[in-house]
């Protein structure tokens, strides 16, 4: 197969690029990134063409991104494999805030992360700061150590995410606080609520006793005789009466209203 000067001009930059020295089996180090389309050509592809429609590669074992034009992509579309790492999608938004990568080629992550130190730690730090939990706040913190400690300095982002984590436990300790002093008013108002309870039967019952006291007092204002006024009038007879009457069972006044009410 002949290949065309633009390919093989292609084929060799990638292979000087990449670790191995063959281009088929070199294509395998190669992972997507991004695709981004420029108002002009502000960018060349391997193989020397000028680019609005820009695809970024980078090359994982030598760190290298590369930019490709659509026809030589389609000549690699195995490149493609893992487009979506974390640090690839990561790279691909941080590649358009940078507004993209100038060079072609010849470059090299580590570079070019030390010249975008500050957009890059502002870039993580704004992902930092938006997560509320301790978990991915760990998560985050093994991503940065494994995928991009070797690209920049990481400890301020590092103690960031420390900070974070000390106030998030702060906050969970607090929320507690607050839960347990809830917890506990709760428990108080609930003893008030039950002692205010059997203060208020403790009551009722006694009011309840005293009535049956006074009602038992009016039934038997006839006390000596041992009956009630209700079963006098009903059921004794005139002679049991004045027979009370005589032994100071009842009043003669007594004896009158038993009489009355007969
Ligand atoms: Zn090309």
């Amino acid at each position: 197969m002949t290949l065309t000067n633009s390919q093989k001009r292609f084929n060799d930059n990638l292979i000087k690029l990449s670790i191995e020295n063959n281009y088929e089996q070199c294509i395998d180090e190669w992972s997507f990134i991004e695709y981004i389309k420029k108002t002009d050509y502000d960018n060349n592809c391997l193989c020397g063409k000028p680019l609005i429609h820009q695809y970024y590669f980078i090359n994982e074992k030598t760190e290298k991104i590369i930019c490709s034009g659509k026809s030589c992509k389609q000549k690699l579309e195995r490149l493609k494999k893992n487009p979506n790492s974390r640090k690839n999608i990561d790279l691909s938004k941080i590649i358009r805030m940078t507004n993209g990568i100038k060079n072609i080629g010849d470059f090299n992550l580590v570079k070019y992360c030390k010249r975008n130190f500050k957009i890059i730690i502002d870039f993580h730090l704004n992902k930092i700061t938006q997560i509320t939990n301790i978990k991915e706040l760990y998560d985050y913190k093994m991503y940065l150590l494994k995928e991009w400690n070797s690209f920049f300095n990481i400890n301020n982002l590092l103690d960031e995410i420390k900070r974070i984590e000390n106030e998030i436990i702060e906050t969970e300790r607090l929320e507690n606080e607050i839960i347990e002093t809830e917890r506990l008013e709760k428990k108080r108002l609930e003893k008030e609520r039950l002692e205010k309870e059997r203060l208020e039967k403790k009551r009722i019952e006694k009011e309840r006793v005293e009535k049956e006291r006074i009602q038992c007092k009016k039934n038997y204002i006839f006390g000596n005789s041992g009956k009630t006024l209700l079963w006098l009038v009903n059921n004794s007879t005139l002679i049991e009466i004045q027979s009370l009457l005589n032994n100071g069972g009842i009043t003669e006044e007594q004896y009158n209203i038993i009489l009355d009410k007969r």
